[in-house]
């Protein structure tokens, strides 16, 4: 079976969230299910660099094979050729013509569901948030028989636009109502997905479900809601190869759960970048955008509880400038107790997963998260409020779960700085105890954080929807 993704990051070419790590990691993984997936991405100039030696297939398509994915690359100049941040300009806001970027995407992914690309025909479409969420509106509107699924990885970012970009993308006036591709007087592009794909996934059961309720749907619960027999929640995994503390070339040692020792190495390199003390409590990180989903207020409301146990806090993170200032503030505020690096550093992210104790993620809605699956392969204790799929991937150790023997770290509700500071107190009670703490460890360890499982729950899904495909 073919099956063509198109979103708008992959990494490791451009990369915001966790999105571009799923987009870079499914089709691997997707390949030991017997699926050959392609993924279309903008032309940036990360792409078109990593694809220079490649093939044109169509005057604005360039194929090609780099980081181990087979990629289409859409060469328009004009729209993707500009450096930095993918959706917005060097002034931190959108680009302005944002609408005509990623709706010409959402364009030639149907064009490329229905026509191809080259020889290269595929079976179904499989797109990404709303930067693709017009692409199932598309193959509809042309009559296309190409099934289409669109997976929501986080319903905060909707893409809104007005009306009067319908005629430039070239989209049916007749199509604008609220059973079709408006959104309270806006064009929505994840609305049109939402309506017109054949099957909605999103990146875990609690968030599909989540999602069907006020609370979490953000004005879109009712269009999922009403098609709830056709929305399935199946959760993230973490590349495996790139988060292996046994393979890191980012940590000072290799260690895994049954030699520990290049743990206490890391540690070491940890407090030394973060400029820290080796204090007697555990040694918490946060690795995060820095914005209000990421719950980073909570988590400065709770630092009195936490710097009273002994304990330290490492952040590294970049976001929003209040967030920033609030972060930076903290660290100013408690040297040698919180450190903090404000900035994106991927390689310093592998050392701090490996050298904390424990990682914090105390986010009001969580789609799926990716740094739990690392601090649980890190033998780092994922300390995560109740939601999303923070609650499918981590098991708290309440009494009944540590008599059980299944515990994976500590869970926290409702989203407050006062269940989170239980939380980080009942992980200090824990971390005093270090036989215990050295169990819950090595059962994080052996917890499956890879994408096999989910890879296998999306070639079945696409398995139901094409019917006699090899
Ligand atoms: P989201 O997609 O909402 O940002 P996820 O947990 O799904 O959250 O994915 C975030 C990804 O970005 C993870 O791979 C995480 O390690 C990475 N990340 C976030 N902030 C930083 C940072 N400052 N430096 C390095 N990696 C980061």
């Amino acid at each position: 079976m073919r099956v063509l993704l198109a979103a708008s990051e992959c990494a490791p070419f451009v990369k915001t969230g966790g999105l571009a790590d799923v987009v870079s990691a499914l089709p691997k993984a997707l390949a030991g299910e017997g699926v050959e997936a392609r993924v279309l991405l903008p032309g940036y100039p990360a792409v078109m660099a990593a694809l220079s030696d490649g093939t044109r297939v169509a005057g604005d398509l360039v194929a090609g094979r780099a980081a181990g994915l087979d990629l289409l690359a859409l060469d328009v100049p004009a729209l993707f050729d500009r450096p930095g941040n993918p959706y917005l300009g060097p002034d931190r806001h959108d680009w302005p013509d944002n609408a005509l970027r990623f709706g010409t995407l959402s364009r030639v992914a149907a064009r490329i569901a229905t026509d191809g690309a080259g020889d290269w025909h595929p079976d179904l479409l499989h797109v990404h948030d709303w930067q693709t969420g017009l692409a199932p509106a598309y193959l509809r509107f042309a009559g296309s028989r190409i099934p289409s699924v669109l997976t929501i990885h986080n319903i905060a970012f909707q893409g809104l636009f007005g009306r009067e970009m319908l005629g430039p993308l070239g989209l049916p006036e007749a199509e604008f109502h609220a059973e079709s591709l408006e959104f309270w007087g806006s064009l929505g592009f994840l609305k049109a997905g939402l309506v017109h794909a054949d099957r909605i996934t999103t990146v875990s059961p609690t968030y599909a479900r989540e999602l069907q309720t006020p609370a979490f749907g953000m004005g879109l619960e009712g269009v999922i809601a009403r098609r709830r027999a056709e929305v399935t929640g199946i959760l993230n995994g973490a590349e495996t190869e790139v988060w292996d503390p046994e393979a890191d070339p980012h940590l000072p040692e290799p260690y895994g759960a049954k030699r520990p020792k290049g743990k206490a190495a890391a540690r070491a390199a940890a407090l030394a970048r973060f400029a820290l003390d080796d204090r007697p409590g555990p040694l918490f990180c946060l690795v995060s955008r820095l914005t209000a989903q990421k719950g980073i207020d909570l988590l400065l409301a709770a630092l009195p509880r936490l710097l009273a146990r002994g304990a330290s806090l490492a952040i590294l993170g970049s976001g929003d400038a209040a967030e920033e200032a609030a972060v930076r503030a903290a660290a100013a505020a408690h040297p040698g107790a919180v450190g903090a690096v404000i900035g994106y550093d991927e390689p310093l992210s592998h050392l701090l997963i490996a050298g904390a104790d424990a990682i914090l993620i105390p986010s009001r809605f969580e789609p799926c998260g990716l740094t739990q699956l690392y601090g649980l392969r890190y033998g780092t204790l994922p300390v995560v409020a109740r939601t999303g799929g923070l609650a499918d991937t981590v098991i708290d150790a309440n009494a009944a779960a540590m008599v059980q023997g299944v515990a994976t770290g500590f869970e926290f509700t409702p989203g407050s700085a006062a269940a989170l500071g239980d939380a980080i107190d009942r992980a200090c009670d824990l971390h005093a105890d270090p036989p215990a703490w050295a169990a819950l460890r090595r059962r994080a360890m052996g917890h499956p954080v890879g994408w096999e499982r989910s890879a296998a729950a999306y070639a079945a899904l696409y398995r139901g929807l094409v019917r006699g495909a090899p």
